[in-house]
């Protein structure tokens, strides 16, 4: 386990990095410029840097290197709960089993109701959230929900892609999903340090190496694309960044890939979650750690929910976020009348006009793309095309003809006349002139009804 996280290795980064000279943290932001990410002592510097001025020049690099990446693309997902049956009883989420509160499992029928919901919302992606319950959730029915809502399509709408969270599995499950056709897997450490997993977690899930190498077992069987995270608020933040850097190193030296994404969720409130945890994470040190990791792993996207409030969502995608959801829920049946018990609350209750016109006004682009997932562009393979940067006139152009789709099918008059003028803007940037051509073409295309064109 030490090869993934070495807990006295990174106490001793945290101490010898501490109160960095003005000097040093300069030189690593002129490091980060190359994009080639830091090192975990680099990383430690800027985590223990505590000058203002040098923090916004933190900002700067990062802001810069998103750019230069990702350019002004936004994508946009909807997580889906599916059931809130849970046999665990972690302290910080409103599913543990001691909660008495009733549960409630989606049925196939309803799986599609919200799924036709969520489409005609523009949703093209989702990430499936279930409790752990081998009883309640069994494998076959997570399978069942994944192929129900591929099937599922109303008007134009349609999922394009299912991301999928849930508890740590074995390998012959993993293949299950894998069978089914998922987008990226995704599971959280939750916390890196052992003795705090130990006090919050209590049931399955608070084996510590199971949750550790669900990463490895995922890749085993084939999925590619895995997500890290760190619930943050439970122990040292500082502590968690590095480890949670140290895991995605030890991904990619074995599987020659990193993470596909990591989020930053901050605990938030929840029924029957009384614990005040001592690591409370500011919104400023929120915006300091998605600065530093999007300088430690430049392609590696980033994922920032509805948890937190449009203020600090709208400066976190300006220094590093590549992901977002949208007018979300956190309970079973959420999407319609009939709520269930939710996981935690959300801080961005917008509907997606709302959040849609926000996003344009801050000049970036919505996208609704899932392209490189079906043409198999994942893992290494997309790894290498981000690297490059060949991957700005794949996606620059498929973002523009998504988020077109939304402008023909769901779009208010107002987001309609905001949204026109951003496509505009970037479709001027895009520089190969045969992609413009053909880009300029599909957009004709979907105009006249043509639907789910990309590159
Ligand atoms: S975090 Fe996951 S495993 Fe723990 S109680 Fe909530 S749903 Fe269950």
């Amino acid at each position: 386990m030490k090869e993934v996280i070495n807990e006295q290795n990174i106490n001793k980064i945290l101490e010898k990095t501490i109160s960095p000279s003005p000097d040093v943290v300069k030189k690593i932001l002129e490091k980060a410029l190359k994009k080639e990410g830091l090192t975990l002592q680099e990383t430690g510097y800027l985590l223990n840097t505590e000058d203002e001025e040098l923090i916004g020049k933190m900002f700067q690099t990062s802001n810069k290197i998103k750019d230069e990446i990702y350019g002004e693309r936004l994508v946009l997902f909807a997580p889906f709960y599916v059931s809130n049956f849970c046999v665990n009883d972690c302290k910080y989420c409103g599913f543990h089993c001691s909660n008495p509160e009733k549960r409630k499992k989606l049925t196939l029928e309803e799986v599609k109701d919200q799924v036709k919901i969520l489409e005609r919302m523009g949703h093209k992606r989702l990430l499936l959230e279930f409790g752990e319950d081998p009883a309640e959730n069994p494998i076959n029915y997570i399978v069942d929900v994944i192929k129900t809502i591929y099937n599922t399509k109303v008007g134009n709408g349609e999922i394009r892609r299912v991301n999928v969270n849930i508890a740590a599995a074995t390998v012959e499950d993993y293949k299950k999903l894998k069978e089914a056709g998922i987008g990226t897997y995704q599971l959280f450490q939750e916390t890196y340090h052992q003795e705090t997993y130990k006090e919050v977690h209590k049931g399955p899930k608070s084996d510590y190496e199971r949750q550790l190498f669900a990463h490895d077992r995922a890749m085993q069987a084939g999925l590619n694309d895995v997500g890290l995270g760190v619930l943050f608020g439970l122990y040292n933040y500082k502590f968690e960044v590095l480890a949670l850097l140290s895991h995605s190193e030890y991904l990619e030296k074995k599987y020659n890939v990193g993470p596909h994404t990591i989020s930053v969720p901050r605990f938030q409130p929840a029924a029957t979650v009384n614990t005040n945890f001592p690591h409370e994470v500011s919104e400023d040190q929120l915006l300091k750690i998605i600065s530093i990791l999007r300088m430690a792993v430049p392609y590696t996207g980033l994922i920032i929910t509805t948890r937190e409030k449009p203020e600090t969502r709208a400066k976190a995608f300006d220094i590093g976020i590549s992901q977002t959801s949208a007018a979300s829920s956190t309970s079973p049946g959420g999407y319609g009348k009939e709520k269930a018990l939710e996981q935690f609350s959300l801080q961005d209750s917008r509907d997606m006009d709302q959040i849609l016109k926000s996003i344009l006004n801050q000049n970036l682009l919505p996208s609704y793309c899932t392209a490189c997932y079906r043409l198999n562009r994942t893992g290494e393979t997309i790894m290498k095309l981000i690297k490059t940067g060949k991957i700005h006139e794949l996606c620059r152009p498929n973002a523009i003809l998504t988020f077109k789709e939304y402008l023909e099918d769901y779009a208010s008059q107002d987001v309609k006349e905001l949204g026109v003028k951003v496509i505009q803007k970037y479709l001027e940037k895009i520089s190969d002139d045969q992609i413009k051509k053909k880009t300029l073409a599909k957009l004709k295309r979907i105009e006249n009804g043509e639907r789910d064109l990309y590159f």
